[in-house]
Parts: structure tokens; sequence; C-alpha cells
């Protein structure tokens, strides 16, 4: 029997980048799954159809917007409804602006606080009665290394991944009791259309050409000078969703080959 054979999650912001690799680690490791997130509904369809046979698992999809809670919690009642219970839930979806923070939008600063951190409180509020009268859950929240440091002309970023890690350990604490783990995964940079985004913008603002920015701004706080890989991060949500991980709970695990060892 696959690990999460018996187990539903539901993955935020995963048509695409990493929260794709997750769902397809959780479907390849058994677990059912609704995906989430923008894009084509033609070509949605056909990311649940091939992981739903390649994995041999249901895939179902909500396109619940995550900056409005309203739909964020219509989205678990959905999982719920769709798999009986959602066990593992993976807040993901995030997106980025980079601006000096003089400079930063008004609309851009509140999009990502609720995208990249408030999502995370409408999702966990929503999935937390049914995982407490189940005695089992797994709440894994996509930070980011931002989460532990800052760089600069990223100021929401930094603000909401820093507020995540804030809202894993307070989760953590007060369902320490219930079999119910909470944790936060702090990836440094990974090769995904956000970063691609990136890459562009820090050309701009630094004025520099893109292999340039990528060496000397993106990986620059980075020692081992690699992106991380996708599945590093899909491969620690697995492990994070076994019962092995039962006493991790509340650690802001980083990926981020040795940028925050500094
Ligand atoms: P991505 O742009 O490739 O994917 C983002 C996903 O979120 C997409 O599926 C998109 O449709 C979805 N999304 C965006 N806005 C949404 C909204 N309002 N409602 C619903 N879905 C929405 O990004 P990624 O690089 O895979 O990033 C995923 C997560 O990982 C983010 O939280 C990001 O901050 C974090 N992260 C990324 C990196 C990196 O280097 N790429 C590093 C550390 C952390």
């Amino acid at each position: 029997m696959k690990s999460l054979q018996q187990r539903s999650a539901l993955v935020t912001g995963s048509t695409s980048g990493i929260g794709l690799g997750i769902a397809e680690a959780l479907a390849a490791a058994g677990a059912q799954v609704m995906l989430n997130g923008f894009g084509e509904p033609a070509a949605i369809d056909a990311l649940r159809a091939r992981l739903a046979e390649q994995h041999r698992v249901r895939i179902a999809y909500d396109p619940a917007d995550m900056s409005k809670g309203a739909e964020v919690a219509a989205m678990v009642r959905h999982a719920e409804r769709e798999f009986g219970a959602v066990d593992i839930l993976v807040n993901n979806a995030g997106i980025q602006h980079v601006a000096p923070v003089d400079e930063f939008p008004e609309d851009k600063w509140d999009a990502i606080i609720a995208i990249n951190f408030s999502s995370n409180f409408h999702s966990i509020k929503a999935a937390l009665p049914s995982m407490k009268a189940r005695g089992w859950g797994r709440i894994i929240n996509i930070a980011s290394a931002h989460g532990l440091v800052a760089s600069p002309f990223k100021s929401a970023y930094v603000a909401a991944k820093h507020a995540v890690v804030g809202l894993t350990k307070t989760v953590a604490l007060e369902t320490a009791e219930a079999g119910i783990t909470c944790n936060a995964i702090c990836p440094a940079y990974v090769q995904t259309p956000l970063v691609n985004a990136q890459i562009e913008a820090q050309a701009i603002v630094h004025k520099l050409p893109r292999e340039q920015v990528i060496r000397e701004v993106i990986l620059a706080a980075q020692p081992n000078k690699r992106f991380v890989g996708i599945e590093e991060i899909a491969g620690l949500v697995v492990y994070l969703a076994s019962p092995l991980a039962a006493s991790i709970t509340g650690a802001a695990l980083s990926i981020d080959g040795g940028w925050t060892a500094r």
C-alpha cells in the first residue's frame, strides 16, 4: 500500500510551480488531491485527468481566489464534501512584487498580504474543526527563506512570509495534543514562473543583464549557488504528512542551500 493511500489533501496554488509538484508527489504517494489555482479551464481539466490516470487517485479542483477569505473557506468545505475530509492542507499559493518600500503600490501590498498570508488563516480556520474531530491532521505552509530573513525591495513578501511562520507556531501550539501538526517550509529560490518574473523585475531595478541577476542578485545569499528543486520541497511535504513526522510541529524547516546559516 502507498504511504498516503487513506489520505485526502488540498494544495492551494497547485496549477503551477511548487504547488503542482507537491500535488503530484502527494498523488504519487496515494493521496486524493484537490487542486486550486488559476489557469485555462481546458489545461486544468487535462492536468486533473493526467494526474488521476497516472497515479490512480481522485483529483478534484476548486477555482477559489486566495485573496478572498470566503472563497478560501468555501474551497475547504468543497474538499470535505468531495473526499469526506481534508487530512493534509498545504498552503502554497503566493505572488510577488518587487519595489522599494517608499514606492510600493498599495494594491500590490494588499494582494500579497491577502494571498501569501491571510489565505493561510482562512484555510486553517476552516479545516481545523474537522481535523480536531478526527484527531488527525497535517498543515504545511509553504513560507520561504524570506520567512526567516529579509531582502531589499520585498517588503510585503518578507512581512507576509514572516507572518506565516508566526501563524504556523501558534497553530502548532494550539493543536499539539490533537494529533495535528503544523509546519512551515522555508525554501530558497526555486526556478518557477514566479522567480522567472522576479529575475526580469530585478534586472530592471538593478539595471543588470539576466545571467548576472541570477548569480549576483537572486542567488547572492545562497551559498550553494543552485536553485532548489521542486521535488526537494515536495519530498519534504510527503515526509511531513507521514507517520514518521508525528513529532515535528511548529517548525520552520529550511531548504535553502545554507542561506540562513549565515
Ligand atoms: P507560481 O507562480 O509558479 O505558482 C503560484 C500558484 O499560485 C499558481 O498555481 C497560481 O495560479 C496560484 N495563485 C496565484 N494567485 C492566486 C490566487 N489569488 N488564488 C488562487 N491561486 C493563486 O509560484 P511558485 O514559485 O510555485 O510559488 C509557490 C509558493 O512557494 C509561493 O507561496 C511562494 O511564495 C513560495 N516560494 C517560492 C519560491 C521560489 O523561488 N519560487 C521560494 C520560496 C517560496
